[in-house]
């Protein structure tokens, strides 16, 4: 696995930045913070994640149900035509995919889990919600663009364009961070993951996060 250059679907390179990123806290270690920190790895910017919880992964979580991998949030690749990030990064994860459609057998749907944009609201609201305030204080996540609204491969896109913006540049570099990413300028510091399952594997691997975990 090497790492390989990921983009938000547009090719500009999103302004509002006060001055040049040096060091940049990321809060929260879900989908879009820890993509925001690879990046960050790879492209030479000093990083530090806090998350809040005692693992990382967000709402994306297997866990192991007498031994049976289990997803207790996302599981599915939505739509992975059309430069789906979250199809990409799979790949490149060697993550097996499987096409399915389970719309017409579905019984129910997990609505609780997703965001909603509330009555009087609209696409452009979400968007909204990504733009920076005051040229520092950035965000990300999965309710911070309308393309595609409150699934992973938003919240990693988000991730992605906010990269973009704190790296200036229209393409970002994602992929195995080394020890060698995290020595020479980048300690991106996390808590150990305690949750074992794909994705935590996965997530280990994408962020480097065992290298300094403790
Ligand atoms: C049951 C369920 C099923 C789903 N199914 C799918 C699916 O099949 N396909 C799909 O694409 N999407 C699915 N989703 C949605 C997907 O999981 C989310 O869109 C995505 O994981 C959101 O990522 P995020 O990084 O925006 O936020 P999160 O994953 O919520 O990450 C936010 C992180 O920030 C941390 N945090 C919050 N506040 C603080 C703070 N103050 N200080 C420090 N840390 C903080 C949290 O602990 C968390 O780790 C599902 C979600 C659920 C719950």
């Amino acid at each position: 696995m090497t790492a390989e250059s990921f983009d938000d679907g547009r090719a500009d390179v999103p302004g509002g930045l006060a001055g040049t990123a040096e060091r940049v806290l990321v809060v929260g270690a879900g989908i879009a913070g820890l993509t925001v920190a690879n990046a960050l790895a790879h492209g030479g910017v000093e990083c530090l994640v806090l998350e809040a919880r005692g693992r990382i992964g967000g709402r994306l979580h297997t866990v192991d149900l007498a031994g049976s991998p289990v997803d207790l949030g996302g599981s599915w690749i939505h739509m992975p035509g059309g430069g789906n990030p979250m199809h990409a990064f799979a790949r490149l994860a060697g993550v097996p995919c499987h096409g399915a459609d389970p719309v017409p057998e579905m019984a129910g749907f997990d609505c609780g889990a997703y965001t909603h944009i509330p009555p009087g609201a609209g696409p452009a609201d979400a968007d909204l919600l990504g733009e920076p305030v005051a040229g520092r204080l950035l965000f990300a996540g999965e309710h911070t663009q309308s393309a595609r609204l409150a699934y992973a491969d938003g919240a990693m896109t988000s991730g992605i364009r906010e990269a973009k913006r704190l790296l200036g540049m229209p393409s970002v570099r994602l992929g195995p961070v080394s020890a060698a990413h995290l020595s020479r300028r980048c300690p991106a510091r996390v808590r150990p993951a305690v949750g074992r399952g794909a994705w935590s594997g996965r997530f280990e691997r994408y962020t480097g996060a065992r290298l300094r975990a403790g």
